[in-house]
């Protein structure tokens, strides 16, 4: 599918447009093409190696595309620095969790106003008196995790760790959160936890593009879905009308073939 040929929607307030991107001769993005409507959880699907986790590291910075645009509300921030990104409203989480270890749940909190250079805002309180520490615990609160705030961050569990990840990403209040497999790992009681937590932030205006391998997790969340193949998006739609698409189940053969869980495509 090229940049000519999808509708990234005229209303999208994040757009990648014909994103190229290699990595010496492998091509891991080929004219890459999407949009993000504002209010929406959109998903991001697709075999291993599709590309997805290349097109978060452009989308926010961390890796230079060699073509292409990646827009913010009509706004051109191809090629920004990660924290421009970031200040500019775009949140993200990473596949494997980064999180300080040795040091406590709120005070990885208190580190990620101190990175980022801005002020812990709230997307759960008008009050805008810098209480870094109290904002920072009215987020932890929000994501369920109050009561070991005082606790290292290496004690959590994987599940308690994403979530943790998604307090650090509010605390800059983004307009866009971008998820890289939230789901992966985490017990289905966390796993509630997180999906209610992102459809009430939701329901407070933000914005969503999820990359999640748990094909019932993307269901049950996104409004709708674009899937990733060899670096280019194939197709996008509603979840249920991706599951029976031949172009996605192309896609996915092989992998699926090896693979007995089919709430999970790898
Ligand atoms: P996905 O997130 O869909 O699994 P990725 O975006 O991580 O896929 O990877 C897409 C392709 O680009 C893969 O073939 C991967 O090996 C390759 N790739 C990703 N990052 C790098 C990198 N930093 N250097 C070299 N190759 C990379
Ligand atoms: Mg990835």
């Amino acid at each position: 599918m090229s940049s000519e040929t999808v509708d990234v929607g005229c209303e999208a307030l994040l757009s990648a447009k014909g994103v190229q991107k290699s990595f010496g001769g492998l091509r891991a993005l080929v004219d890459c093409t999407l949009g993000v409507r504002p209010r929406s959880i959109t998903g991001l699907v697709g075999p291993n190696g599709s590309g997805k986790t290349t097109l978060f590291n452009v989308i926010t910075g961390y890796q230079r595309p060699d073509g292409g645009r990646i827009e913010l509300d009509e706004r051109d921030i191809t090629g920004f620095s990660p924290e421009k990104v970031f200040a500019s409203g775009i949140g993200r989480t990473f596949q494997l969790t980064r999180v300080f270890a040795r040091i406590s749940v709120l005070e990885n909190m208190l580190v990620a106003s101190q990175r980022t250079g801005v002020w812990i805002r709230s997307v759960l309180s008008l009050d805008s008196r810098p209480d870094e520490r109290q904002r920072a615990m009215e987020l932890l609160e929000f994501v369920g995790l109050a009561s070991l705030a005082h606790a290292p961050a290496g004690s959590l569990s994987y599940g308690q760790k994403k979530l943790l990840e998604l307090a650090y990403v509010l605390v800059a209040d983004p307009q866009v959160i971008l998820l890289d497999e939230p789901a992966g790992g985490i017990n289905p009681t966390l796993l509630n936890q997180l999906r209610d937590r992102i459809q009430v932030l939701r329901s407070m205006g933000k914005t969503f593009l999820v990359i999640e391998h748990n094909l019932r997790f993307v269901t049950e969340l996104c409004d709708y879905v674009w899937v990733m193949d060899q670096g280019s998006v194939i197709v996008g739609g509603p979840p249920e009308t991706i599951q029976t698409d031949q172009r996605v189940l192309d896609a996915y053969l092989g992998t699926m073939e090896e693979d007995d869980d089919n709430d999970d495509l790898e």
